[in-house]
């Protein structure tokens, strides 16, 4: 399809740079986390308001009271936000809250009927929407939430690269699979604005910095990074989070290279190309780590 994309973030000197915590849970925890962030030069202020979540039982947002304490982070520390929306409902309220921003989640991309929902709720509405890959590796349904976005008036549009779904041992908790996210902008859509989720490829901290260098060694816009007050004590993702002084500690410890154009589509073909033989390495491991378990399991059993 034919589209005339148009930035989310404008005039960009440096990568885009988001953070807040994976949910909202008490004015305070907001509030406190907004403070800390706002020297920290960031574009975006996230905070999940109704949270997608895998099983029942877990926190599931803390649904509309949340969008007042956003309204007060902006007011009072000047920071733009950002929420996940899935239905009209999310997409009514946050638009009354005055929210800067909306993302699409991973498990919504992944339902034509929920992004059509989401679309047909903004039609008419001039708002920049950021949206996550589903959780499946399907460049297709992403590049269709894009396109049912824009069919629906809504020009300023970027993606968010958050990693994939895989089933069994993995040192990420969603695989990266970059040469997917690298083919959606690249190869489709240049124009697109291309932000690395970090915290949910990673699903821990230890790995937040290297995946954040890598993409930005492959040329994405900026980063997403959870961000909590007291990231131990999340009512979710704990794992994953980090303070806002774990925060800066990252971003001061990325390199950002400023590189020519020839030369800059050399290093990105070389790093896909690289990442496809990382992924298979990793593979292999696992497997070859399985079959090690198989074959101790025949001795016990012979025994
Ligand atoms: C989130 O950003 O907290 C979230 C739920 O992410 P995802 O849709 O990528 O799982
Ligand atoms: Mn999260």
């Amino acid at each position: 399809m034919e589209m005339n994309i148009k930035p989310v973030f404008e005039n960009l000197k440096r990568p885009v740079l988001i953070a807040g915590p994976c949910s909202a849970e008490t004015e305070e925890q907001v509030m406190r986390t907004a403070e800390q962030l706002a020297d920290k030069n960031i574009d975006l202020f996230r905070a999940g308001i109704w949270k997608p979540r895998t099983r029942p039982n877990s926190f599931e947002g803390i649904g509309r009271d949340g969008l007042r304490w956003l309204k007060q982070v902006k007011e009072t520390y000047g920071l733009k936000t950002t929420v996940e929306v899935a239905n009209t409902q999310h997409v009514f309220e946050s638009l009354k809250a005055g929210v800067d921003v909306l993302w699409i989640g991973a498990r919504t991309t992944v339902n034509p009927f929920s992004v059509q929902e989401v679309a047909d709720a903004l039609e008419g509405i001039d708002i920049p929407v950021l949206v996550k890959n589903p959780i499946n590796p399907d460049l297709s349904l992403w590049i269709g939430a894009i396109e049912r976005l824009y069919k629906a008036g809504i020009s300023r549009l970027g993606i968010i690269h958050r990693g994939f779904s895989t089933y069994g041992k993995s040192v990420y908790r969603n695989i990266p699979r970059w040469e997917i996210a690298l083919e959606f902008k690249k190869r489709r859509y240049p124009e697109l604005q291309l932000i690395v989720d970090a915290s949910h490829i990673c699903g821990n901290r230890t790995l937040l910095k290297d995946i954040s260098q890598q993409a930005l060694d492959l040329n994405y816009d900026g980063l997403m990074l959870e961000t909590h007050i007291d990231p131990d004590n999340a009512w979710s993702d704990a794992a994953q989070q980090v303070t806002p002084t774990g925060f800066q500690d990252i971003v001061d410890r990325l390199i950002i290279r400023e590189l020519k154009s020839s030369s800059k589509e050399y290093q990105e073909n070389i790093h896909e190309l690289r990442n496809q033989i990382d992924n298979i390495d990793r593979e292999i491991m696992h497997l070859l780590s399985d079959r090690m378990k198989l074959s101790e399991a025949i001795g016990n059993y012979k025994n």
